[in-house]
């Protein structure tokens, strides 16, 4: 249900590869669990500067309001067209079908701030503690149903190759019903929460109401698909009436959300429908504004998945004349560039997105990085390593960019730093013995002690197997 492999769902993981290539839909492996754990397991992740960007300015002042502006909590969005959101430790997950299907900004807002409920009112502490322990990736991974054997983690005993014991979870709904569901208890004190959150920072809880509504009428149609979101949050009728009553005493209720938070909201929108489904869906989900921004965005990025860069350049350049101060327009237009086969351009337009980008996104910086190494002379090749490093500063995990990076050090002929970037790539998708291999071959060549000979050296140490207690 989470992880259909159907054509339809293998479409859009592709078009999604085109969305930031190839680091979109980032098969996020599970960098962290350590090499017991053989088999790999993966997460259709997205990577989107413009959505990220977005979902982080929804969530900040909820955050805030709920007084976890200091825990760190990292959001997530998965390529997954079912509604869903949810909290494993410090990391919120979001599907791309839950932003697609949400009409206005408060709709998700709504949901950040039931789920910052969940996190401050500590549910599930317990759960929540092992499923730290337990290695977040591959839990999320079991989660979506992509299947993996979790029990040894979540009993406690910290390997995972002992797994087979405990919940042996292949995405069943069981499984995700007692890892993530919550009680009926722990369903209204979020929701009281939520609605104190949305009260100090001044929005309206219509949205987060509509969502739940929405679930709930779904629940009663037969045959209807039911979203894993309803699983875990039960939603009782009167669950929903008291919500509703509480909501309407706020002094923000139908209070509309910002027009500029609007109209980003429908960009990001046109943007997960042009990828997710393409032109049909598009002009359904804009048909009331066929004319308007989010439309032309929208149909600007279905020309250049599907037509000529050509045709895609004159319409994103029409909207940038426009609006030449949207960064994620550049951006599109250098992903235009590179498909046309002009990459010291591309690297330009990527450059002007970086200038505008108000959250410094790495990762406009690495396809900048990517759209240079693409130049193929040396000082391009010399300016990638600088962007790809420089990003990796702030997106330490990304795989997708140590492949770049590495290939960036082998035109500079740096035999060592290209080893040493394969190792983190491989380190970092979860194929710790190649990590390995390759961290050892790198570290010949460097001056011991020197940072790169000890980074090595960190990556042989946590690449080993783990021995048993
Ligand atoms: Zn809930």
């Amino acid at each position: 249900m989470i992880h259909s492999p159907s054509p339809r769902s293998r479409t859009f993981r592709s078009a999604f590869r085109r969305l930031v290539p190839p680091l979109a839909a980032v098969q996020l492996f599970l960098a962290a669990s350590g090499p017991a754990l053989a088999q790999q397991q993966r997460l259709p992740i997205v990577r989107d500067a413009e959505i990220e960007a977005l979902v982080r300015d929804y969530a900040r002042p909820i955050l805030g309001a709920a007084g976890l502006q200091k825990a760190g909590v990292d959001i997530i969005l998965v390529n997954d067209r079912g509604f869903n959101a949810f909290v494993v430790g410090r990391r919120m997950f979001i599907n791309t079908g839950a932003l697609m299907t949400a009409e206005t900004p408060g709709e998700i807002i709504g949901v950040i701030a039931h789920e910052a409920g969940h996190i401050a009112g500590r549910h599930q502490e317990k759960l929540r503690q092992q499923l730290e322990r337990a290695q977040t990736m591959a839990l999320v991974a079991t989660l979506l149903g992509v299947g993996a054997a979790v029990g040894g983690a979540l009993s406690g005993n910290g390997g995972l190759a002992q797994g087979g014991t405990g919940i042996a979870a292949g995405g069943s709904e069981v499984a995700r019903r007692t890892l993530l569901g919550y009680q009926r208890a722990e369903e209204i004190a979020a929701d009281r929460s939520a609605l104190t959150y949305l009260e100090k920072t001044g929005q309206s809880a219509a949205g987060m109401l509509k969502t739940f509504q929405r679930f709930q009428s779904a629940l009663s149609l037969s045959g209807a698909r039911i979203d894993p979101y309803q699983i875990s949050h039960p939603m009782p009728r009167e669950r929903i009436s008291n919500l509703e009553t509480l909501a309407r005493q706020s002094r923000s209720f139908g209070k509309p959300d910002p027009a500029a938070l609007q109209l980003r909201h429908d960009l990001m929108r046109a943007k997960i429908a042009a990828y997710m489904e393409g032109p049909a869906a598009t002009s359904r989900l804009f048909r009331n504004d066929p004319l308007g921004l989010p439309a032309r965005y929208a149909d600007a990025i279905n020309t250049h998945l599907r037509g000529s860069p050509a045709n895609a350049l004159a319409k994103i350049d029409a909207l940038i004349r426009e609006n030449p101060n949207n960064p994620y327009f550049h951006e599109m237009r250098g992903e235009a560039l590179i498909r046309a086969n002009k990459p010291a351009e591309a690297a330009k337009a990527y450059g002007r997105a970086l200038a505008l980008d108000p959250s410094k996104s790495a990762i406009i910086q690495i396809q900048r990085g990517q759209a240079l190494l693409a130049v193929g002379d040396r000082d391009s090749a010399r300016q990638a390593v600088k962007d790809i490093r420089g990003a990796l500063d702030r997106d330490r995990e990304n795989a997708a960019a140590y492949r770049h990076l590495a290939q960036a050090y082998g035109m500079l002929g740096d035999v060592a730093e290209a080893e040493l970037a394969t190792a983190e790539a491989s380190y970092y998708s979860g194929a710790f013995q190649d990590a390995s291999i390759f961290a050892m071959r790198a570290q010949q060549k460097f001056k011991p002690g020197s940072p790169s000979w000890v980074r090595a050296q960190d990556i042989i140490n946590t690449s080993k197997p783990r021995k048993k207690k």
